[in-house]
């Protein structure tokens, strides 16, 4: 068994009145991720960490914000996507753990959902996909709720 180890981090802006998607997941506040794309932070964050394990360059080569057919696009897609190239190649996803940074809302109560979607996505079980939130203590861009990080990392393995 061969494995390959990969992370992943992402930032966007906040803004008012935009739809905030993380994990997949619609999340009602206030203010919304800016993107080309629908602004998925932690979904970003996961593909470039599932591309880095195999040194496949990372989501902006893959799906160019300069491009139309990605504006705004659902990142499920480019999850899916990401992880079709990755089962091409003949790895698996053993496991993924992601942390997210962002003063608010509250995320847990969307946490659960969010595990299902992108294990789903990734097609692997849920027990296999962490994902964690954390504040920045009002500290940095974070914490003045200007914007929202994301890091991930995973594992593949190939027989
Ligand atoms: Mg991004």
């Amino acid at each position: 068994m061969e494995y390959r180890i990969g992370n992943g981090f992402d930032v966007h802006r906040l803004s008012e009145g935009l739809t905030l998607t993380l994990g997949g997941v619609r999340i009602p506040h206030r203010q919304g991720c800016v993107a080309h794309s629908d602004g998925d932070v932690l979904i970003h964050a996961l593909c470039d960490a599932l591309l880095g394990a195999l040194s496949l360059g990372d989501i902006g080569l893959h799906f160019p914000d300069t491009s139309d057919e990605f504006k705004g696009i659902d990142s499920r897609i480019l999850l899916r996507r990401t992880v079709a190239m990755i089962a091409e190649r003949g790895w698996s996803v053993v496991n993924a753990d992601c942390t997210l940074m962002l003063q608010k809302p509250k995320v847990a109560p969307y946490v659960q959902q969010m595990r299902e979607t992108l294990s789903s996505d990734m097609q692997i079980t849920q027990d296999r996909v962490s994902v964690k939130a954390t504040t920045t203590e009002h500290l940095g861009f974070t914490g003045r709720e200007e914007g929202v990080a994301a890091s991930a990392t995973v594992l593949l393995s190939k027989d």
